[in-house]
């Protein structure tokens, strides 16, 4: 049987579109593991930040407590102090002096119970976020282990592919390398199409019978008259 002349660069044609497709889903895969890998660094960064205001409320917290206990041991030692001086004129002063520190304490004391509360609130905030964090690491880190695997997988296949072009590029007759090259800028990924008796397989628009015949005969090319891919026959599969 003898190959018709169109069918090289029809086989060329499938190498060139297998590439495309190729080459789209590698970036495809690229761009998914990118954002899985941002969203991860940007929710980290978040965990750091509220680490570390925990930690600064903890400080906080803390400081808060020390100045209550040198508050109250303050307020003891006045204490001490006046029931030493008995019913004197100074012990008066101290007794109002204490009053006062006794407020001061008391809000003090408010302040320390907010304090706490607030670091319990982003405490919990921070496991929660631990947890969530944790889980999402762990999907993140299978979902890229499957991209990588398929990256490797389609880039081999690349390889493969980009590796049999040669070999088709010679079997197509010469004078057809230039327009095909020229169309494939185009249209990349499908610079051929198959032209029916319907029509163009790729715009539909109907093509003069006579034009389908000289298709068929394959000894020069057509391109289609409406979106200027090369006309390619039909298989008899087709
Ligand atoms: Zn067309």
């Amino acid at each position: 049987m003898v190959t018709p002349p169109y069918q090289a660069l029809r086989a060329l044609a499938e190498n060139d579109r297998k590439f495309v497709i190729l080459s789209a889903r590698q970036e495809e895969l690229t761009k998914r593991k990118n954002t899985l890998l941002n969203h991860l660094k940007t929710e980290q960064d978040k965990f750091t930040t509220l680490q570390a205001q925990h930690a600064h409320q903890l400080q906080t917290q803390s400081a808060r407590e020390v100045q209550l206990r040198q508050e109250e041991e303050r307020i003891v030692e006045r204490r001490k102090q006046m029931s030493n001086m008995g019913g004197s004129k100074g012990a008066k002063y101290l007794e109002r002096d204490i009053d006062t520190a006794a407020r001061a304490l008391q809000q003090l004391e408010e302040q320390v119970i907010r304090a706490m509360e607030e670091s319990d609130r982003i405490g919990k905030h921070l496991e929660a976020f631990r947890s969530a964090l944790d889980d999402m690491g762990a999907r993140y880190a299978k979902e890229i282990e499957e991209i990588n695997q398929n990256l490797e997988l389609s880039r081999s296949e690349s390889i493969i592919v980009s590796g049999e072009r040669a070999a088709l590029v010679d079997a197509v007759n010469p004078k057809f390398l230039s327009l095909y090259d020229r169309v494939r800028k185009r249209f990349p990924a499908d610079p051929v199409a198959i032209a029916r008796e319907e029509g163009c397989e790729s715009c539909h628009r109907s093509i003069p019978k006579q034009t389908l015949n000289l298709v068929s005969v394959g000894d020069t090319l057509y391109q289609c008259p409406g979106c200027n891919r090369i006309l390619l026959a039909a298989t008899e599969a087709e």
